[in-house]
């Protein structure tokens, strides 16, 4: 048996639902799955019912994005109350952001000469906190482009015509609000966002645990992630990343696991601090 512990569903930019996810999880023969979406917490009620119909155990948790001058850096909170007022507040300013930058998106869009209204993104996400995949996706469905490598590349990439960035948190706010809902507050993919002299300055915000374990790391990252854990005694995490087929990824869920063992480290980290 074995656990993911990054995961996302349609209630962000996912394309299973957290029940199908759920399903597909314990189908592929893990035993825990955390629910990572990106800055919301919808889908982690509909999972754990799920989870406790079928048996499958789940982590509740959160993706943050969060932004420094060169780079995005994710962080992920696992454990995390869900029941504070802060922590609603904080995200629901960050999801009208979201919302206001798919509208600023598509009047770049229109502006070169593509037809994309901001409800027809909304439509096809469920939701109006919707992504850049989803807009590759309207883009794709429009004709305008052919997939979602070409979305990112021609448009909504950083350096894109039509990228637009969004509120965020900066990171330390972001790991002392995961630590404010008694979250383990956990650097996701390192070796994406490539800027490990600024963990030093995240550990002394709160940082407790690294992605050392993920699907877009070489053998040669994971190594590196590993050591750097050990040396600065971060709690090791993993997971796939997983969002679903029709996202323009190759991601199997099951074929990206991590050890039990780990996600006993975890928790008892989390018992530990609470
Ligand atoms: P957003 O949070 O709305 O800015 O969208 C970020 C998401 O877009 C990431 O989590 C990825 O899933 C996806 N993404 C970013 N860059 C690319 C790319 N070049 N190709 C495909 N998907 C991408
Ligand atoms: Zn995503
Ligand atoms: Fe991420
Ligand atoms: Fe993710």
């Amino acid at each position: 048996m074995s656990a993911d512990l990054h995961l996302h569903t349609t209630f962000s930019d996912g394309t299973d639902s957290p029940e199908t996810v759920v399903e597909a999880a314990q189908a592929a023969g893990l035993k825990t799955i955390a629910i990572t979406d990106h800055d919301t917490l919808a889908g982690i009620g509909p999972a754990e019912r799920r989870g406790r119909e079928i048996g499958l155990e789940i982590i509740p948790g959160i993706e943050l994005t969060t932004e420094t001058a060169e780079t995005e850096i994710h962080i992920l909170g696992y454990f995390i109350e869900r029941d504070n007022q802060a922590l609603a507040a904080a995200l629901a300013k960050i999801q009208k952001g979201r919302e206001e930058r798919v509208c600023q998106i598509c009047e770049k869009l229109n502006g070169l000469g593509i037809d994309l209204s901001p409800e027809k993104v909304f439509a096809l996400a469920g939701h109006r906190d919707a992504g850049r995949p989803h807009i590759a996706r309207a883009l794709i469905e429009n004709g305008a482009v052919s997939n979602f490598k070409e979305a990112f590349n021609r448009f909504l990439g950083f350096k894109g015509p039509a990228y637009v960035s969004h509120y965020k948190l900066s990171a330390a706010e972001a790991i002392k609000l995961v630590l404010a809902v008694k979250g383990l507050p956990v650097f996701s993919h390192p070796g994406v966002s490539k800027c490990d002299d600024l963990i030093p300055e995240l550990m002394s915000d709160g940082l407790l645990g690294l992605e050392v374990y993920y699907s877009g790391h070489n053998q040669g990252q994971t190594q590196h992630y590993r050591e750097l854990a050990r040396k600065y005694g971060l709690v090791v995490t993993g997971g796939s990343d997983y969002h679903g087929s029709l996202n323009g990824r190759e991601s199997s869920l099951g074929l990206f696991t991590i050890p039990d063992e780990l996600v006993e480290k975890l928790k008892n980290e989390h018992l530990r601090r609470n």
